[in-house]
């Protein structure tokens, strides 16, 4: 059994949501690069429905789910609450900026259901 088969319905809903910043930064500052279909071994291919992602991207939004799978905090608090900081050196201020970025405009656009998982 796989971690990814131990995922929790709330696991899964932060790594969609995540997914959703991650994918919305991506198509407004790397336009012009090819992407993929994000996909995580193990991980039902809904969780990601419609999420495309250059190589870079893709390589945060993998090991921002790698670290989600492995959290050992229940509930989870907020990563900017937590002792433990487990992203690897340069991610967590990729992923903040991602954040950061998507979350404003997410807000612009009204989606302040998703704001509302804003974790980072
Ligand atoms: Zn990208």
């Amino acid at each position: 059994m796989s971690l990814a088969d131990k995922a929790t319905a709330k696991a899964l809903k932060d790594m969609s949501v995540l997914g959703r910043f991650v994918a919305l930064y991506c198509r407004d500052k790397h336009a012009d690069r090819p992407k993929a279909r994000f996909t995580y071994k193990g991980v039902d291919d809904k969780v990601w429905r419609g999420i495309e992602l250059c190589d870079e991207c893709s390589k945060m939004l993998t090991h921002g789910t790698a670290k989600r799978l492995i959290c050992p905090k229940e509930p989870k608090p907020y990563c900017k609450d937590c002792d433990i900081h487990c992203y690897g050196p340069g991610y967590r201020e990729r992923v903040r900026e991602v954040m950061r970025y998507s979350g404003r405009k997410m807000i612009m656009r009204g989606r302040i259901d998703m704001i509302y998982h804003y974790y980072f």
